[in-house]
């Protein structure tokens, strides 16, 4: 039978989360009455993470199986498990350290079947330290105030999406993932609900530092105009300054024959827009470089082999 619910959760070196993860899966599948599949996707993974799926897929007709053929990253894995999901009316995307609880599929089920075609987790409480947390609330601002299209607070990819929505996502061919964004892009009905983010079931963040800043910059430069616009606004202002300045040398030298001094005031001036030069070359440079990799139009993720009803393809 065609699943109507697929749960897609990308695994990228989670070994130690895996057992636990098939557990909570197996008792919530057991728990619905509805058809449910789950799409595991393996994301490159270095240690036994594949192994352990691979065995759960063979022996279980509930779980769907894809590995990736390297590491492309947790928005390519989501992206991956979104095309291969089969779930005739809805897709729910998880993370695989049980941090996002399965269980509230019920609940987002209840919106869902109340006409929402995206209901998303809003973290209430983030159990991690200080500064991860702050730094989330002021990036997850920061990209409010920026963004053109109205992508939700404090929330992630933590969602149940309808089958209309998930076709679309799975319709933008765009290189530079920020699922949440795209989700948040498509419109329709959408709804928050808040819920309890919990620690890491085992094992580390997967999210390097750099991986992390580029999702914090896919998410600002895939989605506003505003650091482009920053540039013209910066240089206008600079040029009403350095107008105005002129004026006043030149009436200063007229009527008064004074020369104004300030070596240090012309060095800092230098300096300054050297520096503001730079950061626009910066700032442009992140829209070329989307573009040129948009030009590759590459095939987003690349599938080594993948295990559905049993069988093994690739
Ligand atoms: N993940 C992935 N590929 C990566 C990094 C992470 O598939 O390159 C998966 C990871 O296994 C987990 C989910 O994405 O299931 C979220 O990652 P993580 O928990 O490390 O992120 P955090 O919760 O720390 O933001
Ligand atoms: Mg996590």
């Amino acid at each position: 039978m065609e699943p109507l619910i697929s749960l897609v959760i990308p695994l990228y070196n989670e070994e130690h989360t895996v057992g636990l993860l098939n557990e909570r899966l197996n008792q919530l599948m057991d728990t619905q009455k509805k058809e449910i599949e789950v799409v595991l996707v393996n994301d490159g993974s270095q240690d036994r993470t594949e192994e352990l799926i691979y065995a759960i897929g063979m022996s279980d007709y509930r779980y769907q199986v894809l590995s990736l053929s390297r590491n492309f990253g947790h928005q390519v894995a989501l992206t991956a498990g979104l095309v291969y999901a089969k779930g005739s009316e809805a897709v729910m995307i998880l993370d695989g350290d049980l941090q996002d609880p399965p269980e509230l599929l019920e609940t987002f089920y209840e919106y869902f079947k109340n006409g929402y075609d995206v209901v998303y987790g809003i973290r209430k409480k983030r159990k991690e330290n200080f500064i991860k947390r702050l730094s989330y609330q002021l990036f997850y601002r920061l990209l409010k105030s920026l963004s053109l299209v109205d992508i939700p607070l404090d929330s992630g990819d933590f969602s149940l999406i309808s089958r209309k929505v998930v076709d679309l996502i799975n319709s933008m061919p765009e290189e530079s993932r920020f699922i949440r964004g795209m989700r948040a892009w498509t419109g329709f009905k959408q709804i928050g609900v808040e819920y309890e983010r919990q620690a890491r079931a085992a094992g580390d963040s997967k999210y390097s530092l750099k991986a992390l800043f580029k999702l914090a910059y896919n998410g600002i430069f895939n989605f506003s105009e505003f650091p482009i616009k920053l540039i013209t606004r910066i240089g206008i202002v600079a040029i009403l300054i350095s107008l105005a300045y002129s004026i006043y040398a030149l009436i200063m030298k007229i009527t008064f024959n004074a020369v104004p001094q300030g070596f240090t005031a012309l060095i800092f001036v230098i300096t300054m827009f050297g520096g503001i030069q730079l950061l626009s070359i910066g700032i442009i440079g992140e829209y070329v470089t989307r573009i040129f990799f948009q030009t590759k139009q590459r095939p987003l993720f690349i599938v080594k082999s993948r295990i559905s009803d049993q069988k093994l393809h690739g």
